[in-house]
């Protein structure tokens, strides 16, 4: 199993859901991991506890809101003061809106694609020189399945997601060569808050509890008709950052339950 001591990781939107999961993975391979989030104080340091705990070199925490202007920039330029060159990027810090199109509000059209497509792009641009320096670097989007086919409603998502594995593509083909790596892992539906608040609607909309709402909701889309753990999504992210995920780049992973088999 490769050891990644030595390397210092950044996931945004780390100290809960999905990317605490992935650092959590990362940092049992022994990297120094970059925490971020927007959570209350107190969540963002017991997830640096459990992230000491399970290996990490070293942890650092930022708490930047990443739709403010500058944020990005100095995201990268606190995690390289605390704990050194970024070697891996994981952009996975995202938001939904789910409504139809006629009223679907232009500032959450502009927060959803602002989140989950342009500030993977300023992050990427902040951290690809240091990794060519270096001759080194993985850079893993947390798309969706979104990234690869729709669902209505959800208008800003699925064109960010697309987006995003566009630019996932766009930036393997401009680091080929350099010992660095582009790719997109595209869950599908995993159990965490950005979920249950759109399970939370649905039951309410059929007049069910939630938890009669879970098994509709997946059938309607993930043929396995579970949830997929976030620890699978770290699994994935992990691989791609291995010696074994050298030659992957530009590619899209995904954990879906069958979802886009379909
Ligand atoms: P979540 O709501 O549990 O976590 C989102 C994270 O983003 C949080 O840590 C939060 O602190 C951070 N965040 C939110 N707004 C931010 C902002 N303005 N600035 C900085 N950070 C901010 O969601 P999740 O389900 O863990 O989602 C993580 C990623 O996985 C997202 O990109 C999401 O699109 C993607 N995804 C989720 C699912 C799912 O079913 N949950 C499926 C496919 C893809």
């Amino acid at each position: 199993m490769s050891d990644l001591s030595g390397k210092t990781a950044v996931v945004t939107g780390s100290t809960s859901g999905i990317g605490k999961a992935i650092a959590l993975c990362l940092a049992s391979s022994g990297c120094r991991i970059f925490l971020h989030g927007i959570d209350a104080p107190e969540i963002a340091e017991r997830a640096g506890e459990e992230m000491h705990a399970a290996g990490a070199a070293a942890v650092a925490v930022g708490d930047g809101d990443l739709l403010e202007p500058d944020a990005a920039n100095d995201l990268v330029a606190m995690a390289h003061e605390h704990l050194g060159p970024v070697d891996i990027l994981v952009n996975n810090a995202g938001i939904q809106h789910v409504a139809p199109i006629e009223n679907f509000p232009d500032d959450e059209w502009n927060r959803v694609i602002e989140l989950n497509l342009s500030v993977p792009f300023r992050l990427i641009k902040h951290v690809l020189p240091t990794m060519r320096e270096n001759g080194w670097g993985r850079v893993v989007n947390i798309a969706s399945v979104h990234g690869l086919v729709a669902s209505a409603q959800k208008s800003a998502y699925v064109a960010a997601k697309h987006g995003l594995v566009g630019l996932t593509k766009t930036v393997a083909l401009e680091t080929g060569g350099d010992q660095i790596t582009c790719n997109a892992v595209c869950p599908g539906y995993v159990r965490t808050p950005l979920i249950e608040t759109q399970l939370e609607a649905r039951a309410k909309d059929e007049g069910i509890t939630v938890e009669e709402m879970v098994r509709p909701f997946l059938e309607e889309k993930q043929p396995s008709g579970t949830f997929v753990p976030p620890a699978d999504i770290g699994a994935v992210v992990f691989f791609l950052c291995s010696d074994a995920g050298a030659q992957i780049t530009g590619s899209t992973f995904t954990i879906d339950g069958g979802w886009t088999a379909q």
